[in-house]
């Protein structure tokens, strides 16, 4: 049996972030274990046709965190990355009004839509100005709970049924009503008054989403950050084992080829499905099947496509795939571009250079909030704390998990002396 004093499971951003700042802070007592033969979770890289290829999905660290981009500096120092201004567009297929064909025509306009409508031919925006004015926020309507009539109330039916429905359907759910409305706040808020004025003056307005400045490593992919944080471990790392069960009373983890170790304190990283928590009653066991998510498949296309913009979504029901990276505006020198589609509906061609993700995205459902309460604090209770996007099951981004790792080991430090 081996014992440690922290025993943190997963190398993701969020364990290793964690494993990194207890050594830097003097804490060494510590293990951490990773089921991958690398480290890096989501935000992986592997080199495809000559040049990185973020296996995980577009990953680009946003700007809004100084301290966090303070810490992977120390492991990736500033002047290895490059730094971009988003130029990140929707995709859309809109029937003109008033076309005589009724054949629906693919239009470009940045993204966030509602800020940029003004991009769009002047009878289309019209129709969503409109739209948006009659929409439930507008005129008075109480907020809804389900997902649809959300996106319906807040955006106008015409915004929804273009984009903001289907594109949700592809990324999430075929029925996006199993999703709560706790979470859209997070989106940005731009109101009518807004928008109307952008068609006026012609620039986006209303307050803008993540990443409007983002780093991406010169050299390499995203993955490189986290392989040199993981080399900075030494043996205090194990990988390419998983772990199989927890044992909440005895704070004993057992991994896959048979090894245990004891911890005072373990840290789960990693999904809470992914192992037995032995001992857990029933209601926790049924809180944690409770917690869904989904898998993405990342797919290298050679093509190197003329525009500028580093991403873009797509929500036509009739391409498998909703969003694409195109990895020769970020990843500088380099050709081709990828598609990000989830599992359940990509349909793999032969010769597709194609990379799994089995758990990307945990899923905002109904029932979640109150599951992931129950999990984590009888977990706290078995000693056990739950870290990053799949110990706490949230939308984290990955400069959010470095910022709950720095603090989580701030506080163990302090709580220890
Ligand atoms: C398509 C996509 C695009 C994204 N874009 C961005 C972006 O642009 N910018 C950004 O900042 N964030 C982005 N994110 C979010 C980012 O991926 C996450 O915030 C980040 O990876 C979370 O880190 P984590 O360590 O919590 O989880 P993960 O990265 O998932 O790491 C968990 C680790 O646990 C390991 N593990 C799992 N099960 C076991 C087991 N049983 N035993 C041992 N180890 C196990 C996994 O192999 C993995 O290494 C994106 C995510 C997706 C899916």
């Amino acid at each position: 049996m081996i014992k440690t004093g922290y025993l943190i499971l997963g190398a993701g951003p969020a364990g290793l972030s964690l494993a990194c700042k207890l050594k830097a802070l003097g804490e060494e007592n510590f293990i951490i274990v990773e089921k991958e033969e690398t480290v890096g979770g989501l935000c992986r890289s592997e080199m495809v046709d000559g040049a990185p290829l973020d296996i995980g999905g577009g990953h680009f660290l946003d700007v809004r965190r100084p301290s966090v981009n303070r810490f992977l500096f120390e492991y990736m120092p500033e002047e290895e990355w490059n730094k971009f201004t988003r130029d990140s567009r929707i995709s859309v297929d809109l029937v003109p009004p008033g076309s005589s064909t009724g054949k629906a025509k693919t239009y470009e306009l940045h993204h966030p839509f509602e800020a940029n409508i003004w991009e769009l031919p002047k009878s289309i925006q019209k129709r969503y100005l409109d739209s948006i004015a009659e929409a439930g926020c507008n005129v008075g309507e109480p907020k809804p709970v389900k997902f649809v009539d959300w996106i319906r109330w807040k955006l106008g039916d015409a915004i929804a049924s273009d984009y903001m429905i289907p594109y949700n359907t592809k990324m999430f759910a075929n029925n996006l009503n199993e999703l709560g409305t706790y979470w859209l706040e997070k989106l940005p808020n731009v109101s009518y008054e807004e928008t109307l004025a952008s068609c006026r003056e012609k620039h986006a307005q209303g307050s803008q989403p993540g990443h409007a400045e983002f780093y991406y490593p010169k050299k390499y992919g995203y993955g490189e950050v986290w392989l040199r944080m993981g080399a900075s471990l030494g043996d205090a790392l194990i990988c390419g084992v998983a772990v199989k069960s927890v044992d909440s009373i005895n704070k004993v983890v057992t991994l896959e080829d048979g090894t245990e170790i004891e911890a005072e304190l373990i840290i789960t990283t990693i999904p809470w499905n992914s192992f037995e928590l032995v001992w857990a009653p029933n209601r926790i066991k049924d809180a944690i099947s409770k917690l869904k998510s989904t898998s993405v498949n990342i797919t290298y296309r050679p093509k190197t496509l003329d525009t500028e913009a580093q991403w873009i979504y797509y929500p036509s029901l009739d391409l498998d795939y909703h969003r694409i990276l195109v990895r020769s505006n970020f990843a500088i020198g380099s050709k081709g571009y990828w598609e990000e589609c989830r599992s359940d509906r990509f349909k793999e061609a032969e010769g597709d250079v194609t990379f799994r993700m089995d758990y990307a995205y945990p899923l905002n459902t109904i029932q979640k909030v109150d599951a992931i309460a129950k999990v984590l604090d009888f977990a706290a209770k078995s000693h056990i704390i739950g870290l990053g996007r799949w110990g706490e099951h949230n939308h984290y981004n990955s400069d959010v998990t470095v910022d709950r790792a720095l603090k989580l080991a701030a506080s163990l430090v302090e709580g220890s002396r």
